[in-house]
């Protein structure tokens, strides 16, 4: 009886080898990434991230522990467009493991001022002037997971129609985020939709859904305004009656908070720009952000 079982333990242990597949190991440069190659993956991928939630791309330097993993991945994920500093692009590129940028394709935006993206290096920044940061508009990342789907299909072409099913299902819950951001966008008069936020990361919100963003620090991280760019977003504040005054979720909230006393407008909350929040996705991080937008714009 004993042996019997023993028996059947084995042989369960040995089909259970026979059909299940290790899951391909892909590495996504950061946060938001990362979740929607999980979205799409589903149990088929192990999705590894080398920047995390509430961590800033801007000024992180790559590990030998991150590279380590890069090398035993069939594939890296990146942005692309200069949102991975360039030493840190050059180390994907150095590790030898097929990369594919998530923007490619898509018909990015000029970046509406003269400071760069990349934190430390003035001269070496590679996205020339595109602004990256194309997760904030939902109908652009349908293109955005579809690069992605296809980038898994290129290393596992076996699992091509489960990835395609679910890069589908995924679009779908895309086309009903941007309803909702619409519907509920709509509700805010055109001439009050004016946000203050720390860095340049809601281009592409902006343009989508109309509403103008103001950030004293550009894409950039390390350029501090000066005294005069100060003044002069203290007085744009007062003239225009901005009352929608944010802190991100990765940078210091210094700035934002002097800009607050001096002009008296509270801040309205967290915005999370270019990190997810923990233990979210980016879907439920979209509707935070909208949902803080709308109630501060309402005053
Ligand atoms: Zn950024």
């Amino acid at each position: 009886m004993i042996f019997l079982r023993r028996l059947l333990i084995l042989l369960s242990l040995l089909c259970c080898r026979l059909v299940v597949a290790e899951p391909l190991q892909v590495t996504a440069s950061f946060s938001v990434l990362a979740d929607v190659a999980r979205e799409i993956g589903g149990e088929r991928v192990l999705v590894h991230e080398i920047v995390h939630s509430n961590q800033d791309m801007h000024v992180y330097r790559i590990t030998p522990q991150d590279l380590r993993q890069v090398r035993s991945s069939k594939l890296v994920l990146l942005n692309g467009q200069g949102f991975e500093p360039a030493e840190f692009v050059r180390s994907i590129q150095a590790a030898k493991v097929p990369f594919v940028e998530a923007v490619q394709g898509i018909n990015l935006m000029d970046n509406h001022d003269e400071h760069e993206h990349e934190h430390n290096d003035k001269h070496e920044h590679s996205h020339g002037d595109k602004d990256p940061h194309v997760w904030q508009d939902p109908v652009l990342m349908q293109k955005y997971a579809e690069n992605i789907a296809n980038a898994l299909i290129s290393v596992d072409a076996a699992s091509s129609d489960y990835y395609k099913k679910r890069l589908a299902d995924y679009q779908k819950q895309l086309k009903e985020l941007d309803a909702w951001a619409t519907k509920e966008i709509a509700t805010i008069p055109l001439a009050k939709r004016k946000v203050l936020t720390a860095h340049d990361a809601f281009g592409y919100l902006g343009e989508h859904y109309q509403i103008r963003f103001i950030a004293p620090q550009g894409v950039s991280e390390d350029s501090e305004p000066s005294a005069k760019q100060v003044a002069n977003i203290i007085r744009q504040i007062k003239q225009e009656n901005i009352r929608a005054v944010f802190i991100e979720n990765i940078n210091n909230p210094r700035l934002v908070r002097q800009l607050s006393r001096e002009t008296g407008v509270d801040i309205s909350g967290k915005l999370y720009s270019d990190a997810l929040p923990e233990n979210s996705s980016y879907i439920s991080m979209m509707k935070h952000n909208i949902s803080e937008l709308v109630k501060a714009m309402k005053q």
